[in-house]
């Protein structure tokens, strides 16, 4: 195996067991340069070993750590153990009510760029960079042997295996072919997922608190649900009590789904109203005819995937907090998510202040959301918590 020695200096990080090592941090490999996926044992400059890495030759984020453990192989026993160490953790914060789930989410479960979610007797993996992809056989055989009966589908086409030099991918990897969709459960809810055209593996498991939480402030509203994809939240309100709920999306596909998940929790599809189109767009043209509602939920996708964009990211988090916050009725509550992990938490809610600010509102947070427990964050890597969400009353 080979040893990559950082740069005299650049220990910190390792030292405090953050996963990723850039490629500006590690002496030239010169004539010993691995292949991509290969495990590689990373020491610093006095050569005390710190664990072992996957090495991406593609990417600038060149080795994400498997271990820090010196004399631990990385083998199919590793990646047992990885696994149903993520499995009992998932046992341990999900109720029996729950069958869709985030079983593993990469450097947070110690698997960097490995995503595995299940919907019940299905399994959508996604590799992500060239470390699970070297592995990939072993972990769909273990997640085989684990859950016998299920299907295992990847979803590895994403812009991000880019950066890694590596082709997007999807397909069955094992296991039966999947249904058209596949119902979870969640709570007193059940939600179809499309895990072969949805976004992420299908659904937006992270918000399942969020959804709750909700359902806990809708009774007699009239909410709007900006950035709706399949009505999770719109499922949540009206089963919280709420008497109409728009769900604004640009997906026709996502709006479409949503409404059988109005049925199959036996709501009416006469309290919803699906708007089609741009939500920059749709929500001025709310705010021009006038209406007002009593919850606004915005949950858009990440607005930046590079540090570079923040200053755009910025401005679209701002308009459509503006354009909600003149939405509201005297009283009302925002609901008002970001999902990008490079926003930090405080400047989101500075963003948040801004658009009330410039929308004449007062307005004060009464309640913090953020992923759910199967969404784990680890300390060691604080950019593991990428959704934050605040509860605003205006006044
Ligand atoms: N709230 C959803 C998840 C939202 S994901 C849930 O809980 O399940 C983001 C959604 O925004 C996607 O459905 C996507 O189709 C939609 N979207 C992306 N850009 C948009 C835009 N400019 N206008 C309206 N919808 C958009």
């Amino acid at each position: 195996m080979i040893t990559l020695t950082l740069k005299p200096g650049r220990e910190r990080s390792l030292r405090r067991r953050h996963p990723w090592i850039f490629a500006n941090a590690l002496d030239d490999p010169r004539g010993h340069a691995p292949a991509s996926g290969d495990t590689v044992t990373v020491a610093g400059h006095d050569g005390e070993v710190y664990g072992q890495g996957a090495y991406s030759p593609a990417s600038q984020l060149r080795v994400r750590m498997w271990h820090f453990q010196p004399g631990v192989d990385v083998d199919r026993d590793f990646f047992a153990a990885r696994l149903a160490a993520a499995g009992r953790l998932r046992e341990r914060v999900l109720g029996a009510d729950i069958d869709g789930y985030r079983l593993v989410n990469a450097e947070s479960d110690g698997l960097p760029g490995l995503i595995i979610d299940r919907y019940g007797q299905v399994l959508v993996c996604q590799f992500l960079s060239a470390g699970p992809e070297r592995w990939r056989d072993t972990l769909v055989a273990l997640l085989v042997e684990t859950f016998p009966g299920c299907s295992v589908y990847e979803r590895s086409d994403v812009d991000i295996r880019k950066r890694e030099a590596l082709a997007p991918r999807s397909g069955l990897l094992a296991g039966p072919e999947l249904p058209e969709t596949v119902s979870i459960r969640e709570h007193d809810w059940v939600f179809r997922v499309d895990p072969r055209q949805g976004q992420k593996t299908g659904f937006y498991l992270d918000q399942r608190d969020s959804r709750r939480a909700l359902a806990a402030y809708c009774d007699g509203a009239e909410v709007l649900n900006a950035f709706s994809y399949t009505g999770g939240f719109a499922v949540a309100a009206l089963a919280g009590g709420a008497r109409q709920v728009s769900n604004l999306d640009s997906s026709a596909g996502a709006l479409r789904l949503g409404t059988v998940n109005l049925a199959e929790n036996g709501l009416d599809p006469a309290r919803v109203e699906n708007l089609q189109g741009d939500a920059f767009r749709l929500l001025r043209q709310c705010r021009q005819q006038g209406r007002r509602f009593d919850v606004v939920v915005l949950d858009p996708p990440k607005f930046m995937e590079h540090k570079a964009q923040l200053k755009r990211a910025s401005r679209g988090y701002k308009d459509i907090n503006l354009q909600a916050f003149g939405l509201l009725r005297p009283g009302g509550l925002l609901f008002t998510f970001s999902c990008s992990g490079l926003l930090e938490p405080a400047l989101f809610q500075k963003i948040v202040a801004d658009a009330a600010l410039d929308a004449g509102r007062a307005a004060r947070i009464v309640a913090r959301l953020g992923q759910a427990a199967d969404h784990p964050t680890l300390l060691a890597f604080p950019e593991g918590q990428y959704l934050k969400g605040l509860v605003v009353q205006v006044a």
